[in-house]
């Protein structure tokens, strides 16, 4: 094998593995390495998403949700259930098969494209050299004209909450729960403390929220945050705002967490905690001395708005790099440097990036939030659509949430658009390219929707922008 190549990408995760396939089908010569481990020793290509984050986790959110909607929704249909039972074995090994089946499915693209994979550590080095260093521990030197990192993230640590592997937990630990624990603390009520919490609280775990900061989903519209808790608490997750944990104490019947409130310090006691405080770049080993490629005070590699570090031909995408720490948002990029590496055009539209929650319900947006438009001295107007007031929505048994447009007063162009309910991931598709397209709420309510469809809740909320809806009436 060649120990030279056109471009060499380390990580294959969602940012690195898109780029090595478009960096391919721009016939150029490629290598991937990817050092990622599974508990059981075995490689595979995929990164956190595939191995330990996205895909498992929504794996887990759907058998979940379906366990607990046969018990709260299956009567209201006219079914009984006399008895379920849970079988958590055969739930985490469908999850399994699912991660199996879509990291395997990296090699076979790479086949397809014409990747080299290389299982492996990859380290660079000055003048873009890289040092690989393969699974038998045997170093090879190799020799790219450009290089892309993409080494991604890794768990935050909490000072005081050590994790033990089995009752201190992490997302990817949470994942792999054998059965579920009765006393569950989960620390951090953000995407992934959300999502997993869910999953255990379905199955029936006594499940508390403890989050440092006093308003919930900061991030989030407020309207949407607002209606989001109320249905994450009726679900049971005792979510408590204001609340920092300080350290956790594994001891013989659980774990004592103390904790301090506006009430001044507590502690509680709990089976398992899964800490999901956030995630921060992973570069260990990545860099030798000389590189030229710098770390901001955060560790994340510095790029400019290219994806290109500081040092010639060497580019930085995904988890690794400032942004979102999202799928998407790493595939993009990493899409993108191939393109550029091959002299094409490319663009990522960092306003135009969709965040969405996998919980019940749904919670999806893009582009600013209600709040985040006046305070930029936007003078907006506000359209809203309830999910109660959808057909299909009801005939879903899904009739909580709704959807929510943000446009500007003036130019009707469209600032951002707020989802929480049925398949809001899949309906922000629409808002998304809408954005992309820099539409207008006429443009969205001149589009025709079919019926009935969850989507004619953002037609009915662009119409409700300008008090022209039709299935509500305007307030
Ligand atoms: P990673 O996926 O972390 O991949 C980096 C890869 O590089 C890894 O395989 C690593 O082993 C390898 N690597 C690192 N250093 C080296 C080296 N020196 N040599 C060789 N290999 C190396 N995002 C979403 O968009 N949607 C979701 O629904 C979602 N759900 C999530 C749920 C959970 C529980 C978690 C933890 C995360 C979730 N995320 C989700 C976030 C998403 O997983 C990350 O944003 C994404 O994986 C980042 O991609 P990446 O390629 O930058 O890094
Ligand atoms: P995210 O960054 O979206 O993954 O969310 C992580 C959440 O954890 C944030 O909302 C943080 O405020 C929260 N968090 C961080 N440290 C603590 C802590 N010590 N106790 C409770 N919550 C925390």
């Amino acid at each position: 094998m060649s120990d030279s190549f056109d471009v060499i990408v380390i990580g294959g995760g969602p940012a690195g593995y898109p780029a090595a396939i478009r960096a391919a089908q721009n016939k150029l010569s490629v290598a991937c390495i990817d050092a990622w481990t599974n508990r059981d020793g075995s490689t595979a290509f995929g990164g956190t998403c595939l191995n330990a984050g996205c895909i498992p986790s929504k794996a887990l959110l759907e058998s979940t949700e379906l366990y607990h909607r046969a018990q709260h929704e299956f009567a209201a249909h006219g079914m009984k259930l006399e008895r379920i039972s849970l079988d958590v074995a055969q739930m985490q090994k469908r999850k399994s098969a699912i991660v199996k089946g879509m990291t395997q499915g990296i090699l076979s693209l790479f086949k397809a494209a014409g990747v080299t994979p290389l299982t492996g550590h990859g380290r660079l080095l000055p003048g873009r050299k890289v040092e690989f260093t393969g699974a038998d521990g045997a170093k090879r030197t190799l020799q790219a004209k450009h290089v892309v990192l993409a080494s991604g993230s890794e768990p935050m640590p909490l000072r005081g909450v050590d994790f033990d592997g089995r009752q201190i937990v992490d997302s990817w630990g949470a994942l792999e729960f054998e059965a579920v624990p009765k006393r569950l603390l989960v620390i951090g009520a953000g995407v992934i403390g959300l999502e997993l919490g869910s999953v255990w609280r379905r199955l029936g775990a006594e499940t508390v929220v403890l989050e440092a900061l006093e308003q919930f989903l900061p991030m989030a519209d407020a309207a949407v945050s607002k209606e989001a808790l109320r249905h994450f608490k009726k679900l049971g997750l005792d979510i408590r705002l204001g609340a920092k944990v300080s350290a956790a104490k594994v001891e013989k019947d659980g774990v004592d967490v103390s904790y301090t409130d506006a009430k001044g310090s507590q502690s509680l006691a709990f089976d398992r905690v899964i800490v999901a405080i956030g995630r921060r770049p992973y570069t260990k080993d990545l860099l030798a001395e000389g590189t030229g490629v710098a770390l901001d005070a955060r560790g994340f590699i510095e790029v400019d708005d290219h994806c290109r570090s500081g040092a010639e031909n060497v580019w930085a995408v995904g988890d690794c790099v400032r942004g979102p720490m999202l799928a998407h948002k790493g595939k993009e990029e990493g899409v993108a440097v191939a393109d550029h590496i091959a002299g094409l055009y490319a663009h990522v539209n960092y306003k135009a990036i969709p965040s969405v929650i996998y919980t019940a319900p749904e919670i999806a947006w893009v582009g600013l939030t209600e709040e985040q438009a006046k305070a930029g001295g936007r003078n907006i107007k506000v359209g809203s659509f309830p999910f109660a007031a959808s057909g299909r929505a009801k005939a879903m048994e899904a009739g909580a949430g709704f959807c929510k447009i943000v446009a500007d007063a003036g130019s009707d162009e469209i600032l951002g658009i707020h989802i929480v309910g049925p398949m809001a991931g899949e309906l922000v598709a629409e808002a998304v390219l809408a954005m992309e397209y820099s539409a207008s709420c006429e443009d969205l309510q001149r589009t025709i929707h079919a019926h009935p469809t969850l989507s004619e809740a953002v037609h009915e909320a662009a119409l409700a922008a300008d008090r022209r809806a039709i299935d509500i009436p305007n307030r």
